[in-house]
């Protein structure tokens, strides 16, 4: 019998579930080799004003291409980082590499904002928000240039509740402006607006890829729009790859776009040649 994390009792596995296990306690031992040796990079993509058209910041991602495993996508990387506690490490690397190249950017004369992606977990830590105000500091980047992105993914415990939140005001009130990401595919994103300082949400891309073809998603689409209008939040629209959804979206009054047909995630030297 093999022991759960969590306590729980696995019985007999199933191959399919084997071969899982396997996978994920090799990426697991991978992962530790490929943080201790800074291997893992950024990739950064575009956001369009639609009502600048200037690009108005970057969304930095993971990226991941393991000598010996080979690439490992975001999808399967962070859940298992989550799973595994390894996902402040990849929050702390990100934040690390982000405000240095952010603060960089800004000292050639490119002032532009970074966004990360963040686990809620993450705030779990209660050095959280102490800890990214000491990489700003040491990075020498300006709190208003970070953006953080949290995901609605889970329900948040309730006695880590009042310590993420009190952490988040912090930032908020030191000039980090919080994203809501994945707007629409979650459960808690009501209950999150009301509780936390966020500034902008990203409607998900699904409602994107289905909006030109489908009136209801477009009802659904212009919907979140408004909606974020009236509570007073940006909202951005992501997996934007058509002239199509960009009309419609700027039809409606959708603040910024990101996606294929603004951009492609690039590395940082190639972020500077597209400006
Ligand atoms: P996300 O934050 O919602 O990021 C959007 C994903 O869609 C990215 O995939 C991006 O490369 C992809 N994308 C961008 N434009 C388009 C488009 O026009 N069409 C399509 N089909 N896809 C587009 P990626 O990089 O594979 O990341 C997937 C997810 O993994 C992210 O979703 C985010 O939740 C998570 N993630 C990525 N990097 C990090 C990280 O450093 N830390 C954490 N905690 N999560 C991360
Ligand atoms: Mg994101
Ligand atoms: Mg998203
Ligand atoms: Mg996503």
């Amino acid at each position: 019998k093999i022991q759960a994390e969590g306590g729980a009792q696995i019985g007999s596995l199933s191959t399919a579930d084997h071969k899982a296990l396997y996978t994920k306690s090799i990426i697991e031992k991978r992962l530790l080799v490929a943080l201790n040796q800074q291997d893992l990079k950024v990739s950064y993509q575009p956001q369009l004003d639609l009502n600048t058209g200037e690009i108005i910041a970057v969304e930095a991602f993971v990226r991941w291409d393991d000598k010996e495993i080979g690439t490992v996508a975001p999808d399967v990387l962070i859940p298992i980082a989550e799973e595994t506690g390894l996902i402040n490490n990849i929050g702390t690397f990100m934040l690390e590499q982000v405000c240095m190249q952010a603060a960089q950017w800004k000292e050639s004369g490119l002032n532009i904002k970074a966004s990360i992606n963040l686990s809620v977990r993450e705030f779990r830590d209660k050095n959280m928000a102490k800890q990214i105000s000491s990489i700003l500091e040491r990075t020498n980047c300006p709190a208003e240039l970070l953006q953080i992105e949290i995901t609605e993914k889970f329900a948040l415990e309730a006695e880590a509740e009042k310590s993420i939140i009190k952490q988040m005001k912090q930032l908020h009130n030191d000039g980090v402006r919080f994203v809501l990401d994945d707007f629409g595919t979650g459960y808690a994103s009501f209950r999150y607006m009301q509780m936390l300082p966020l500034s902008q949400f990203k409607i998900d891309q699904t409602f994107i890829s289905s909006m030109p073809y489908q009136p209801k998603t477009q009802k659904l689409v212009n919907g979140m729009i408004q909606f974020g209008k009236s509570i007073h939040m940006g909202v951005l629209a992501e997996g934007v790859e058509t002239e199509e959804q960009k009309e419609l979206l700027a039809e409606y009054g959708c603040d910024a776009i990101q996606g294929y047909l603004v951009g492609y995630p690039m590395d940082a030297d190639d972020i500077e040649k597209f400006f």
